[in-house]
């Protein structure tokens, strides 16, 4: 444990890079292979979507030496409710208590980017898409991308989590993200299973079902039990899912990357609740 401990407090970051990359590509060919929608142009829609990476990186450096600063800070001053646990900050336990910490901030964080209007212009541009997979993942306002993960330090600031946890649980996370979007749905039973306690394919892409009630459910990150706690839980058949934001469907609206950046700055627009799917 002290050894993984180590490797992830010197090279976390580049693991994460490097494991995010790997996958995505290994996503894709997934995808060209078992994949369920193959009635759209790939590449033209990998490309739509591909400026996002460009847009997160100074959101990502900013906040990532906060991350460093802040967690300096609450080791030196033992800060956080972890300090108060009987667990060694350093055990395994402490490893989980952290994980189920930061996915419930997750939870929490994607509940209010669907609650505060202004917040949800921002979260829009994700769910505008109409169709998910993997390059789906990248497509995050870069506004969004900050909000994000000011939220997640602020969760770090007061659990007072170990850099390495905080490492560990980002590499996870970098698997599953890109899991929950791929073009891709797990035979029914083995949804049901693994579905249990995990965000799959099946549960994320009725989130992106382009309308409501539909929308707002199924808000989990790693975890579905949020979901399943809070009664968001929601399924729905793959035949009655089409994916988008039914107030942006057009092309004027999402069909390029100037109108997507551009959607948090526009007018709201309210959407109609309908409990046919
Ligand atoms: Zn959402
Ligand atoms: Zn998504």
């Amino acid at each position: 444990m002290k050894n993984l401990q180590q490797f992830i407090n010197t090279n976390g970051p580049q693991i994460q890079l490097f494991l995010f990359v790997g996958l995505f590509f290994l996503s894709w060919n997934i995808e060209n292979i078992f994949g369920v929608l193959f009635n759209y142009k790939k590449w033209k829609h990998a490309f739509l979507n591909a400026p996002f990476i460009f847009t997160a990186i100074p959101g990502q450096l900013l906040i990532g030496l906060a991350f460093v600063k802040t967690i300096e800070w609450t080791t030196l001053h033992q800060f956080g409710f972890l300090y108060y646990l009987p667990v060694s900050k350093n055990s395994l336990l402490s490893f989980l208590i952290t994980f189920i910490f930061l996915d419930l901030g997750e939870y929490v964080y994607h509940v209010t980017m669907h609650k505060v209007k202004r917040l949800w212009m921002f979260h829009i541009v994700h769910h505008s898409d109409q169709v998910v997979d993997v390059s789906t993942t990248l497509r995050e306002h870069p506004g969004e991308n900050f909000i994000r993960l000011t939220f997640t330090l602020l969760w770090v600031f007061l659990s007072g989590a170990a850099f390495w946890a905080l490492m560990l649980r980002q590499i996870i996370q970098a698997f599953t993200t890109l899991f929950a979007h791929i073009n891709y749905r797990l035979p029914e039973k083995l949804d049901n299973i693994v579905g249990l306690i995990f965000i799959t394919p099946n549960l994320h892409q009725v989130h992106h079902h382009y309308k409501q009630p539909y929308t707002d459910c199924n808000y989990g990150d790693v975890l579905s039990i949020w979901d399943r706690l809070f009664g968001t839980f929601k399924k729905l058949p793959a035949e009655d899912l089409i994916f988008g934001v039914d107030t942006y469907m057009g092309k004027e609206d999402v069909g390029n990357f100037k109108s997507l950046i551009s959607i948090p700055f526009g007018k709201y627009r309210k959407a109609t609740q309908n409990l046919n799917p």
